[in-house]
Parts: C-alpha cells; structure tokens; sequence
C-alpha cells in the first residue's frame, strides 16, 4: 500500500500496488533509484501510474540531524495539480488547437511554450471573429470594440506582460501564476463565448418577438440553402429550442401567406409521414 495522487479524487490518497519494478543507479555512483507502479486508487477503484525517485540530492534532515532521502511521486496520466482545459466542441478548432496545446506545454511546466501559445490563442480567436489587422494589442482592442469579449477582459490581456511582446525572444521568463491568471482570463472568454451560450440556448426557448421576427430568422436559413431543398421550420430556424405554440401559431400565418402569394420563398409539401409533427416545406 502506498500513497499517491488520484486523478479522479484529485488528492492523495491511498493505493493498492497491482505491480511494480525499479531501477536504480550503478554501486557507488550518484544514488538514484526510481520505482515505476501501476497502483489502483482505494477510494474509487481508479488504476493509475506512479514513478517514485529517491535521489541523493534531494535530502532534508530530521530532528536527530540525520540525513532523509525525500521520495519525489509523479503520476500519469494526469500529474498533481495539473490543470484540466476546457473541453467543448464547440470551440472552433482554429482555437481549440492553441489552446490545449498550451495547457499541456504548462502542465509539462513550459512556461515560455504556454504563454507564447496563449498569445496564439488570442490571435486565432481573432481571426475566427474576422479581426485580422493590425498587431496584436490593436486586435485586442477591436475584439472588446465590437463586444466579442468585455472592457474588463481587454484590459486584463493588455495588462498580461507577454501580450505585448511581438516575438518569442522578447519575453521574459513568465512566472507561472503569471500564466496561470492569463489561462483564468481566456478560460473566461472561451466560456462566455462558446460553452455557456451554446448550453443556454440548449435550455433556454427562444421567444420570437412577433410574426415578423420568425419570418426573418426563417428567410436567414432559407438563405443557405438552395432552391428544391426540403424541410421543416427546424431546417431553417437556427438550432435552438423553440415553444411549440409560438411555432403552431406562426406557421399558421406563414401557411397563409404562402398562400395569398405574399411569401413565395418556400412551398407547402404534402404532409410526409416521417414529418408527421410539422409541417414539410420546400425551397423555391
Ligand atoms: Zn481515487
């Protein structure tokens, strides 16, 4: 039994050794002796890996004054507080990339790595909201201007040193909390951005306004599309949900409209079984 990290308790708790073997450093050489385990976590089953080194160097001295060998635990996959990201589809890949990339160069204790990937980040956002010109601190400014992140985020990635800096060898040795408070800036930004609006729309129904406000959203979808295409209301509206009344109610008027000849972008289709809650309409 020994103890170790829990990935999944996400502390240290006590192990059960399933297996173990260790290599140590040739006879009076540097000692050096590192144990490798794969260990299965008592409180929740979990089995893991943990590297044990005991090194010379590494020694503290108890109350007698003798010398102790202080064991250093790693373990993998996830190492101790190592820093989980975000994980969304959602977030366009263009993003995504720098960002978890990022993540792991400071989970593998990369400081330069990671900060210059989190200035890569802020740039890839920019270039998924069509801000391309100028420098980096111009793009910043114009990603706040536009509302895409708020006045309080823009100054708290100016305020990040290494922000600034255009290029690698003008930085200097970021500190880790440094890096981490940047991390916490743009882990807020993805989230407001992509995850907490895409669940928001997932819980919340949208409410249309009146009449008018459904058609145009409708005729927005109907613009990506091509003449023959064939659906219901759900093809068209963006993906959101929707209260069933308010579609009951509009695609009544939208029917007769069609009708009158006052809506021509769409036809009615003969009702398809398959489509059976909603009505089918076709793309003219
Ligand atoms: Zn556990």
């Amino acid at each position: 039994m020994i103890d170790c990290y829990c990935p999944v308790c996400k502390h240290r708790t006590h192990h059960q050794v399933l297996g173990e073997g260790k290599n140590l450093s040739p006879e009076d050489d540097y000692y050096y002796s590192a144990t490798y385990r794969v260990v299965k976590c008592c409180g929740c089953d979990h089995v893991s890996f943990d590297l044990e080194v005991f090194e010379e160097g590494n020694v503290e001295y108890d109350q007698d004054g003798n010398e102790v060998i202080i064991p250093v635990h790693t373990a993998y996959p996830v190492k101790e507080n190592s820093i989980e990201p975000l994980r969304s589809w959602e977030i366009p890949s263009l993003i995504s990339r720098a960002y978890s990339e990022s993540v792991e160069a400071l989970n593998n204790g990369s400081l330069l790595l990671a900060s210059i990937g989190f200035r890569a980040t802020i740039e890839a956002l920019c270039i998924e909201k069509g801000i391309t010109k100028g420098n980096l601190e111009k793009k910043i400014d114009e990603l706040s201007k536009k509302g895409i992140i708020t006045a309080l985020d823009c100054e708290r990635l100016h305020a990040a040193r290494f922000m600034g800096n255009e290029s690698a060898h003008q930085m200097e040795k970021p500190d880790r909390e440094h890096v981490l408070t940047v991390l916490e800036v743009i882990n807020n930004i993805l989230n407001n951005l992509y995850i907490i609006d895409k669940k928001f729309k997932e819980v919340i129904e949208y409410r249309f306004k009146n009449y008018d406000d459904f058609q145009s959203l409708l005729e927005k979808g109907i613009d990506e599309h091509k003449k023959g295409d064939e659906g219901t209301v759900y093809l068209f509206l963006p993906e959101r949900k929707y209260r069933k009344e308010d579609l009951d109610k509009f695609e009544d008027e939208l029917q007769q409209r069609i009708a009158n000849k006052k809506f021509t972008r769409l036809s009615v289709l003969p009702k398809k079984p398959e489509s059976k809650f909603r009505q089918g309409y076709r793309v003219e």
